[in-house]
């Protein structure tokens, strides 16, 4: 079975072609700079020539022709004819409350989609692009849903309500909804494979640390809290965003600097965070080379970063009454070894005893830990694509998912 996976962002479209069966990714790529002259697809296929094509890709429809073009050709591509896509599998950002669970797209599912783009107006509305610029060059193709919020589903109103007058929830749905589902969903789960005992009693705390990120407390294989709330600025430190802030700072800078609302989200949302503290950049790889030669503002990013983070372990720790693992996930949390350990450094307390050697070097996915440690801390590199995929099949095919 081939499933095609898209993610479509503002001005990118990333994708995969994946057997779910074999468990294979066959190509992959993405469209970058959508609407503009100079746009470029990246295309890579297993056993073929990668290759790159420069063009005029004005919107998501284009977008799409030329990935399909790619898909199909004879010295690129994997297919012989698009019939042999035999679904889509969409990432759509905000289901709201309204979808716990991935979904074949219908039009009332649509009609769904575009309810929530009012809660988020920087990722639905090109989802929503992605889908139908589908629905009309794979019209034969069925499409799922699969939303990132949707895993938060589970979060028991004490952590998902704000302190805010009620109504504000009921009126405006307000409320936290928490992000990075697909990805916090993959890690438990393996996680769990990983302590070898069935999800019951498991207390799990997922760190996804990407450009965005985020943490999530998991019992019984299901979330009860994170940290990213009605948007995906809440919660730890990240490569250009805030995390947690008091809102009184706002106001304050509003009034202090006479920003306009779009001034203070763009600065919440862009120029803060690892880039806003440093000064030098949002991107982890660079900090580090940083921090190595001496930079001190590096380094004092790098501290709020995981002085937050271990922060958030240990508040989890509490909502889940202890702490069976730890899993790093995402960019940072697969491949900085110094975050990690600056990170589970002070958290001895909760029974984590951190194995310098096995944090440093080893297999992809591998535990951290000492083999004596009380509680255990994983690596698993995440596979949203991969849960796209699989749930997409079980859809199509009527399997729970
Ligand atoms: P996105 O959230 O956009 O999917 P990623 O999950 O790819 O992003 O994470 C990007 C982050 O991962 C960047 O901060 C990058 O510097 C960091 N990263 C990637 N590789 C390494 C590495 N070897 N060491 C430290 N940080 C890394």
């Amino acid at each position: 079975m081939n499933i095609l996976v898209l993610n479509s962002g503002s001005s990118s479209l990333k994708y995969q072609m994946i057997d779910p069966d074999a468990g294979k990714v066959l190509a992959s790529g993405s469209v970058e700079r959508i609407g503009m002259a100079d746009a470029v697809l990246t295309h890579r296929a297993e056993g073929r020539e990668p290759v790159k094509v420069s063009g005029e890709i004005l919107d998501h429809g284009i977008a799409i022709e030329y990935v399909l073009a790619v898909l199909l050709s004879r010295n690129h591509g994997v297919i012989a004819d698009r019939r042999e896509i035999d679904a889509v599998g969409h990432r759509v950002v905000h289901g709201g409350e309204l979808f716990t669970r991935s979904v074949r797209i219908t039009d009332e599912v649509i009609r769904g989609i575009r309810d929530c783009l009012e809660l988020a107006p920087l990722h639905n509305p090109h989802n929503l692009r992605g889908i139908e610029a589908c629905r009309d060059h794979l019209p034969e193709a069925p499409q799922v849903a699969v939303f990132d919020t949707a895993f938060h589903g589970t979060l028991p109103p004490e952590a998902f309500l704000y302190g805010l007058p009620y109504v504000l929830y009921t009126r405006h749905k307000i409320r936290r909804y928490g992000f990075h589902g697909t990805s916090h969903r993959y890690v438990s789960e393996r996680a769990i494979q990983l302590l070898g005992r069935g999800a019951e009693g498991t207390r799990i705390v997922t760190c996804h640390l990407g450009n965005g990120c985020s943490a999530a407390a998991i019992l019984d294989g299901r979330s009860v809290d994170t940290s990213m709330g009605f948007t995906p600025l809440e919660g730890l430190l990240m490569g250009t965003r805030t995390g947690d802030l008091d809102p009184s700072v706002v106001l304050y800078l509003m009034g202090k600097e006479e920003l306009s609302m779009a001034e203070v989200s763009s600065l919440m949302n862009k120029h803060s965070g690892l880039i806003g503290l440093s000064g030098v950049s949002s991107d982890m790889r660079e900090l580090e080379t940083a921090i190595a030669s001496g930079n001190a503002r590096a380094e004092l990013a790098l501290d709020v970063f995981t002085s937050r983070l271990r922060k958030y372990i240990g508040a989890y720790a509490a909502t889940l009454g202890g702490l069976d693992a730890v899993v790093f996930t995402g960019g940072i949390g697969e491949n900085s070894a110094l975050v990690r350990q600056k990170t589970l450094n002070g958290l001895q307390f909760l029974g984590l005893t951190l194995d310098s050697d096995r944090n440093a070097t080893g297999t992809r996915e591998r535990e951290i830990t000492t083999a004596d440690s009380r509680a255990r801390a994983f690596v698993i590199p995440t596979d949203e694509e991969g849960v796209i995929a699989r749930d997409t099949r079980a859809i199509i095919s009527g399997t729970p998912t």
